[in-house]
């Protein structure tokens, strides 16, 4: 690998060991891209956020010769329950967020409510 590779590289993937930019980024050689809560804090356990580069990469080693990789469970549920409370991302529709849309609605409906009022006040008149 070149050097220029090697400095992107921040994490290792857990099914082959080969480097990869981040913890959660998809494995370049086998395509793995951890999805399950438990994948992800294995992932964060062999990233430098948790253990520095050259050592992951000794164990990306382990793992591409085969060798079980063996997690301290406590830490694997910690990263889990870290997963688990960080806020979901927001489902977005047509570039806007439900609460955004909601509020376009809102807007829209007093409008509609508004200009009957006023039709209503000039009838009266
Ligand atoms: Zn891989």
């Amino acid at each position: 690998m070149s050097p220029t590779v090697v400095l992107m590289i921040h994490a290792i993937c857990l099914k082959c060991g080969t480097g990869k930019i981040g913890a959660l980024a998809q494995c370049p050689k086998c395509a793995f891209k951890p999805e399950r809560t438990e994948e992800k804090a294995k992932s964060i356990l062999l990233s430098d956020r948790c253990a520095r580069m050259p050592m992951l990469l000794k164990v990306g080693e382990k793992i591409a010769r085969g060798e079980k990789l063996k997690f301290d469970e406590a830490d694997v549920h910690k990263w889990s329950d870290t997963i688990e409370a960080a806020p979901k991302p927001v489902v977005k529709h047509m570039g806007l967020t439900r609460r955004q849309w909601t509020l376009i609605g809102v807007a829209i409906g007093a409008g509609v409510a508004f200009g009957f009022c006023l039709a209503g006040a000039m009838l009266l008149m």
